[in-house]
């Protein structure tokens, strides 16, 4: 591919980017009382009215006057051609105290060539270069064809009012998109400096916790009976163990694999080479679930993560109860695995509850399931492998399923796909997301912002 290279932003364009991520990284928007999101979100609404962003197209807005979210619409001229396109960014933070810090992590400081403080990597630091980004686009007269909206948003890391969940629930219309682009996952991976892969988020599993109990009208232990609480409680987790859900690929995991297969070597790329077949290789498939990673992708799994049992050491158990913890694949209910553990255990006394994020019990599960997502939609990856190409060339850039989950699963069970991509180049072994001393190599944020720019033009339509 013919390199092409990509109009750097000015000295002044980055001033602008640097003040707002250092203005973002030093409003504490942790889910504390410390923290407030509204302080965040209500100066990046000040900066957007101050550069003529009509105020109908700027929204403030949320279910708690902490924890507003910002909509901002940079219309389209004319009739758009399109539906829009839609930035989510989240803008809370995890907690992060000065005690373990090196330094305060409320202070946004430039040394040895990084930038430190908490948002650095997730993600003040794309919240700042789309604000930047849209600021800087709406100043140079730009136009596009299609919608392109920015929600910057509450409560993804915690908290009671996840912004992205209230907004697709109580204002579709403002959200509404052909897509979504989430820079909170995927990005470039560096080894000492070299870009090896960029990854590109195209759906998730969904989390879920379920609570298995086992109880007994217990008794003194000096007169065991074989009834016994714990020791059913465990002949359960043994036949989960022994359990493995059904192999399954979707649009995105066989793109993964397909491009995976390039790379690898030895048995393992013609493996996934097999398991792409119709029918599938089950060979080739249990050999690769060796591998938790590739096993994780083909698979819903379920893991008894926790414990707890008995209330004496000389006392039969009353209760036992284990947390278990599954990743679900996308077109599959959580409901719909509570059923399969309780077919699995096959024990009519255990009762198998759902705990929400919130911790609370029910007896049953939500119904609603993740869409299966459809094979990568080129309208993205094209432009995406292009800019990509022109900033860390020679890399190859690959879709994957994300394990965990982010907010772009509210827009995608609402049948909206989502495209999860920092455009933020990272070392592998330097992730220090949600931890201590977080930082981002200050190259890597220049970057990002000469790709956002880019990319929402791209988009948008030039
Ligand atoms: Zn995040």
């Amino acid at each position: 591919m013919a390199q092409e290279s990509l109009p750097a932003a000015s000295a002044a364009d980055r001033a602008e980017a640097l003040a707002i991520f250092k203005e973002l990284v030093e409003i504490n928007t942790t889910d504390t009382p410390q923290g407030n999101v509204t302080a965040a979100t209500g100066a990046m609404q000040k900066r957007f009215l101050d550069a003529g962003f009509p105020p109908e197209d700027v929204h403030l807005m949320g279910p708690d006057a902490r924890k507003q979210n910002l909509v901002v619409r940079f219309r389209a001229e004319g009739a758009a051609d399109k539906k829009p396109v839609l930035f989510l960014c989240h803008m809370d933070v995890v907690e992060a105290l000065r005690s373990d810090w090196s330094t305060d992590p409320f202070q946004f400081i430039e040394k040895d060539g990084y930038f430190y403080g908490r948002g650095t990597q997730d993600m003040k630091d794309s919240d700042a270069a789309l604000v930047a980004t849209f600021l800087r686009l709406h100043r140079e007269g730009y136009k596009p064809k299609r919608d392109l909206i920015l929600a910057l948003t509450a409560d993804e890391e915690g908290g009671k009012f996840n912004g992205a969940e209230w907004l697709v629930r109580e204002h579709r219309e403002l959200v509404d998109a052909a897509y979504v682009i989430n820079p909170d996952s995927g990005g470039v991976e560096l080894d000492h400096g070299r870009p090896v892969i960029a990854e590109v988020e195209a759906t998730e599993k969904v989390y879920s916790d379920f609570e298995i109990t086992a109880t007994n009208r217990g008794g003194h232990s000096s007169l065991p009976r074989p009834d016994n609480a714990i020791y059913e409680l465990t002949a359960a987790l043994d036949k989960l163990a022994a359990y493995t859900f059904p192999f399954e690929l979707n649009g995105v995991t066989r793109t993964y694999f397909a491009h995976l297969s390039e790379r690898e070597t030895g048995q393992t790329a013609p493996d996934m080479r097999d398991i792409l077949a119709t029918p599938p290789d089950p060979a080739a498939a249990a050999r690769l679930s060796a591998e938790p990673s590739f096993n994780a992708k083909f698979r819903t799994t379920c893991v008894a993560t926790r414990l707890i049992a008995g209330h004496a050491n000389n006392a039969l158990p009353q209760t036992a109860q284990a947390i278990v913890n599954c990743r679900i694949l996308p077109g599959h209910s959580p409901e719909e695995i509570r059923q399969d553990l309780i077919r699995v255990f096959g024990d009519a006394k255990l009762t198998v509850k759902y705990v929400s994020d919130s911790d609370v019990v029910t007896d049953t599960a939500p119904e609603r399931k993740a869409i299966v997502p459809p094979p990568p939609d080129p309208g993205v990856f094209d432009p995406l492998t292009r800019l990509s190409e022109a900033i860390w060339p020679g890399i190859p850039v690959t879709p994957y399923m994300e394990n965990g989950a982010s907010d772009s699963i509210y827009f995608a069970q609402a049948g909206i796909p989502c495209y999860g991509y920092s455009a933020i180049a990272l070392e592998r072994d330097d992730v220090r997301a949600h931890g201590r001393d977080e930082r981002l190599p200050i190259d890597s944020y220049w970057k990002s912002l000469d790709f956002w720019y880019a990319f929402a033009k791209a988009l948008g339509g030039e």
